[in-house]
């Protein structure tokens, strides 16, 4: 139904473009997923929702999209430059417990939160340590190639090498010679032919916990190595999308880069798309920053920097609100206004929902077309670079004309039942499959049900039998028995 087509930024070319798949209609995602030692927060939830939207919003256009998220469980080093330990490795001995626990423990809040956010799973979640083969395999084409180099035990991939006959630096726009220059002072590159040469293979010293057999001795894989050899398993040689956060622009996605045109001879990606960070008071919200927070911290209130208690939705509101290549700082006077317009959202749901098309319809042809203008107006902003905020702007324009015809303000009669099926159907399909909010019950069961019992026993002592008749059976639709005790009156679930 949506007359525009779908433009999409390219980190690569640096403008937008429109969205044509390489094989319609699939359509192959990779998003790099999160390092799994510690609890998300929700910086990375920020991220990981900008590309629910669009594999939702790719799914709602009829592509068949295949939405390959790995998991980061062996290799990212505490520092991004090859320095440091394997982040996984520290927090296992911190813990004292097995590496493959950490890693458990933390894919489990991962998904838990995702959830929570109702992010939708991805087609394919591979870990690192699950293709450890694959890698292997991935770098001893690159050494065949010449583009890769043993050293140490280690292996490094050669940049200079590379970049007599690519670009390397053209994703992230950093100039060879600069980096060079930044690179010079780092301690301990004594085994690389250049400092801005990266590790691929690392050897492991014999206190190391996570390791692996390998033609170079025992180790563990870099780990930019891993979103190149998945990718390729399970998306081909050249795919679709490619995502992740900003700050994975360099050096991950440049080296992933790199590799992929080393092993496989042709660009990965089509589309590069970078989500932009969240930040508290203008600085990524990062856990070693301490400005971070964890969802449950946000569903509970409990943090310093908050003022009260946000739920899911309202949070996912507040992250729709901007577009996902700015910034969004934290803030809770926005959160406070997201309930306000998560909850117009979900009204306009009900009102839809309660209104009846007329017997006799009385259409006049400008209110016809100007409703269902400004129903397919709604998508202008997801077809503009997945621009939800200008989206949610539209829903709400649309909302004004719904309230009024709940209102009577308008007739319904006076809109075609054709228009009037396309506003229900597009509306639902925005708020609930595209931007994917769903309804947070806020009522409390219980205390619907004890205020209804105070009626039940009003209506007994006034032997008005017909409604406590029609109480009970209320009570029985939703599965609850009331009890007439000699001791009082309560309530029971019906067994
Ligand atoms: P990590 O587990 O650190 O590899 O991060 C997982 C994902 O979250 C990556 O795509 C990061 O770019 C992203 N990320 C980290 N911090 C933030 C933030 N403050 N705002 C948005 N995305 C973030
Ligand atoms: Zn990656």
């Amino acid at each position: 139904m949506q007359q525009q087509q779908l433009s999409l930024y390219n980190t690569l070319s640096r403008k937008k473009e429109v969205f044509e798949p390489l094989q319609p209609p699939f359509v192959g995602m990779y998003v790099c997923g999160p390092t799994v030692y510690s609890n998300v927060h929700l910086g990375n939830v920020r991220t990981f929702l900008t590309f629910d939207i669009l594999y939702r919003y790719l799914q709602h256009l009829g592509y068949k999209v295949r939405y390959v998220r790995n998991i980061t469980d062996v290799g990212h080093l505490e520092n991004d430059s090859d320095e440091g330990e394997d982040k996984i490795a520290v927090k296992a001995r911190l813990e004292q417990l097995e590496p493959m626990e950490i890693v458990q423990r933390y894919t489990n809040d991962f998904h838990e939160v995702l959830s929570q956010f109702n992010l939708l799973p991805p087609s394919i979640e591979p870990s690192a340590t699950g293709h450890i083969i694959e890698q292997i395999k991935s770098i001893e084409t690159l050494i065949e190639k010449g583009l890769a180099y043993e050293s140490g035990g280690s292996v490094y991939f050669d940049v200079l090498k590379y970049n007599e006959s690519h670009d390397y630096g053209k994703l992230s726009g950093r100039i060879i010679e600069d980096l060079q220059n930044e690179t010079r002072e780092l301690d301990g590159q004594a085994e690389k032919r250049n400092p801005l040469d990266f590790a691929v293979w690392k050897n492991a010293s014999p206190e190391h916990i996570m390791r692996w057999p390998s033609p170079w001795g025992i180790g563990f894989p870099g780990w930019h190595i891993e979103c190149t050899s998945m990718s390729t398993k399970y998306l081909g040689t050249q795919f679709d999308i490619h995502g992740g956060g900003m700050d994975l622009k360099f050096p991950h996605h440049e080296c992933e880069i790199a590799q992929a045109v080393g092993v496989n001879g042709e660009e990965p990606v089509r589309y590069w798309m970078h989500a932009n960070m969240l930040t508290v008071n203008g600085e990524k919200m990062s856990k070693s920053k301490g400005n971070s927070f964890l969802p449950g911290q946000l569903f509970t209130g409990d943090h310093p920097l908050l003022q009260q208690a946000y739920s899911p939705m309202t949070v996912r509101f507040f992250m729709l609100q901007a577009h996902y290549r700015s910034t969004l700082d934290f803030s809770n006077e926005a959160l406070i206004a997201a309930r306000k317009g998560y909850i117009k959202l979900i009204n306009g749901l009900h009102v839809l929902d309660k209104l009846a098309y007329p017997a006799e319809a009385a259409v006049v042809p400008e209110q016809d077309a100007e409703l269902r203008k400004l129903t397919t107006d709604c998508f202008a902003g997801l077809n503009d670079d997945l621009n939800t905020a200008r989206t949610i702007a539209s829903l709400f324009n649309l909302l004004k004309k719904v309230n009024s015809l709940y209102t009577g303000a308008l007739s319904l009669a006076n809109i075609s039942l054709d228009t009037f099926n396309f506003v229900r159907d597009t509306y639902q399909a925005l708020v609930l499959d595209i931007l994917g909010l769903k309804e947070e019950k806020t009522t409390n069961q219980e205390e619907y049900v004890n205020a209804l019992l105070i009626f039940y026993k009003e209506a007994k002592e006034a032997k008005n039998y017909a409604r406590v008749d029609e109480i009970r059976t209320t009570f029985k639709k939703q599965g609850i028995v009331i009890k007439d005790m000699k001791t009082g009156i309560d309530w029971a679930y019906e067994e």
